[in-house]
């Protein structure tokens, strides 16, 4: 058997059992195909995994950066308690749009806020709201500004929290002319003393990629 053949065969045990979409992420989806979202959506397994993991430490303040349509974001929501809040920072409005109705038809528009603005711009913003530290940051925006993402928000999480951040492990092995900004991503934390760091293989449909995980002490 190929080897492509057999990933899929893993990925769609582990989705069948573990990750089963509903109706809510289904219509997610389909509403980001049908308004020409770029298909570049984690996928269901990742999306259980976020969840266990924002569950595992409590999460009650979620970060996101990078929206798209939404997916995501629904399946961190889904580890939060009633009164907790995600984040969601979004350059695109179009993307932002489509979004919010997916949070709306999934039941999460109380417990989730998308913000339309350049990565960076929101987080200064968010920084200098001087609001309560977030439990969770998952970065899965343009891949140049990992670093920066990671420098400017870290200030934001908490001691104990965890830091994630998607597609680090294709274009960090691959892309390698100039150093990919994931690349540079994963030198980073690795080096940091004040991160306990992990990169995770990600079987996804069109192939594997990889998740950074760093729990911040
Ligand atoms: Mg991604």
């Amino acid at each position: 058997m190929e080897e492509d053949d057999l990933n899929l065969r893993y990925l769609n045990y582990i989705e069948q059992l573990f990750a089963a979409e509903d109706s809510a992420l289904q219509e997610a989806f389909n509403a980001m195909r049908t308004n020409d979202l770029p298909e570049i959506n984690i996928s269901a397994s990742q999306g259980k995994l976020l969840q266990v993991l924002a569950l595992a430490i409590g999460a009650k303040r979620i970060l996101e950066i990078g929206t798209l349509g939404g997916y995501s974001t629904i399946w961190l929501a889904r580890a939060l308690p009633p009164k907790g809040k995600i984040i969601s920072l979004e350059l695109n409005p179009h993307h932002a749009k489509v979004a919010r109705e997916n949070l709306e038809r999934a039941g999460l528009s109380n417990l989730a806020e998308i913000r339309v603005g350049p990565g960076l711009d929101s987080i200064a913003t968010l920084a200098e709201e001087q609001t309560d530290l977030f439990d969770l940051l998952f970065i899965d925006a343009d891949k140049d500004n990992y670093s920066n993402y990671l420098t400017q928000a870290f200030p934001l999480v908490r001691n104990g929290g965890l830091i994630l951040a998607d597609n680090t492990l294709r274009n960090a092995i691959l892309d390698d002319s100039p150093p990919s900004g994931t690349k540079q991503y994963n030198l980073t934390v690795a080096a940091r003393k004040d991160l306990d760091s992990i990169v995770v293989p990600a079987l996804r449909p069109r192939g594997m990629d990889g998740l950074t995980i760093s729990f911040k002490r």
